[in-house]
């Protein structure tokens, strides 16, 4: 007999299949506009130098590989927290704060969103925008929490949709969790500009809701660490009590290492060494402790101001390029004659572009030109460079005119 015999087939994940779709074609002029992970100006991936330096310290340190606590290790705790929260942050001071090392953003999400299962008592719905990163519901489904849509891109304008957000976040039963990209929204590059965060902060307060920070990206969207955690900053100086994942794969390339903390801002002390040690027992039966190389390298670079320092040229190094590549591909879409209107790929920011190729043009720059993306449009601005810039460009505009 046949003990899983009732396992069905599951569907391939959508973006890894773009990426075995890219792989089986031969054509010399493919590009991969699907991958999530930054290339640099020769497509390939990037080790930043600063990475490079951490590690040659630790390997010189001769550590040991035991095992870290269960929530990680304090030190590479304490600095991630700052580097989220910002150095004048007043829960790190008040000690309001759990901050604990996770597998990578998406550990901290099913950490955080396994807590949320396990221990919140409020409202047990989580508010994601529409679109969102296509793990956010999955990890929702996985747990059994109910997940919601809200209002948030226009296709009509390719730009953040504000009334349509405030009119559903009105809507939401108080108590509900709210889930907010802090930058660089994944897959439509349009982030909240200061004011209107400002808007979303008085109305998710009044309403109530728990806000959860998606934080992938600091420092890819604008390339300064601090201007991209303005909306993070600006809730907690704003008095919410929220949760925020952090990741380490884009902003210092350390995708395989997964690295990355949750932190949850507390309304007070105790409550945070109550959740501290609900969180410990969490993990426990996950994982038990997370891994440490990856915490190694970060903690290196954040504490070590040489190091710290050429860090933050790095990263403005790889946003730069993609903004400039952006700029590239608008000018030579608008150059060729086209009549529709592409300035939102100079406005969206971060690593994604959603270009607004309906499903059918997708299908015909894969089969015409070999270039591969989503269906709902969404290119990684990361897979483009000088040398195939002009090419996706064409490309575009004749799946377009
Ligand atoms: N959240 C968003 C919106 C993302 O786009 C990603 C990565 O693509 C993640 C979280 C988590 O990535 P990782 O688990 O590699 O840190």
């Amino acid at each position: 007999s046949n003990f899983w015999s009732n396992v069905q087939m599951g569907p391939p994940d959508v973006i890894l299949g773009v990426t075995e779709a890219f792989k089986k074609d031969k054509s010399p002029k493919k590009v991969n506009l699907g991958v999530g992970a930054y290339r640099d100006d020769n497509n390939k991936p990037y080790i930043l130098p600063s990475v490079r330096q951490a590690e040659e310290i630790i390997f010189k340190k001769c550590l040991n590989h035991e095992y870290a606590p269960i929530g990680g290790d304090a030190t590479y705790a304490n600095l991630v927290a700052k580097l989220g929260l910002g150095d004048n942050s007043l829960a790190i001071k008040e000690k309001r704060n759990v901050t604990i090392q996770t597998l990578s953003g998406t550990g901290a999400l099913r950490v955080g969103f396994e807590f949320i299962a396990n221990h919140y008592s409020h409202s047990k719905e989580i508010w994601l925008p529409a679109p969102t990163w296509g793990n956010h519901p999955q990890i929702c489904n996985m747990l059994r929490i109910p997940h919601k849509k809200y209002r948030y891109y226009d296709p009509r304008t390719h730009g953040f949709d504000l009334q349509g957000c405030c009119e559903d976040i009105c809507s939401i039963p108080p108590g509900s969790i709210i889930l907010l990209h802090a930058c660089a929204h994944n897959p439509t590059g349009v982030d909240p500009k200061p004011e209107e965060w400002q808007t979303l902060s008085e109305v998710i307060k009044e309403k109530k809701l728990l806000p959860f920070f998606d934080m992938a990206y600091q420092g890819f969207a604008t390339g300064n660490v601090d201007n991209d955690a303005f909306a993070v900053r600006l809730f907690e100086k704003d008095g919410h009590q929220l949760m925020l994942a952090q990741s380490f794969a884009k902003n210092m390339g350390l995708y395989g290492e997964r690295v990355g903390a949750l932190s949850f801002v507390c309304a007070d002390q105790d409550t945070a060494a109550n959740i501290m040690s609900q969180v410990k027992i969490l993990i426990r039966t996950l994982y038990s402790n997370p891994a440490i190389n990856g915490s190694r390298i970060v903690t290196e670079i954040l504490s070590n101001p040489e190091l710290r320092a050429q860090w933050l040229c790095d990263v403005k190094e790889m946003a730069d390029r993609i903004i400039n590549m952006r700029k590239k591909l608008r000018e030579g879409i608008e150059r060729r004659g086209n009549k529709l209107k592409w300035q939102h790929i100079t406005d969206q920011i971060g690593m994604f572009c959603y270009t607004g190729l309906k499903p059918d043009q997708v299908a015909r720059i894969t089969k015409d030109f070999h270039i591969y993306l989503t269906k709902d449009g969404r290119i990684s601005v990361a897979g483009i460079s000088s040398s195939n810039v002009d090419y996706v460009a064409e490309a575009i505009h004749k799946v377009t005119s």
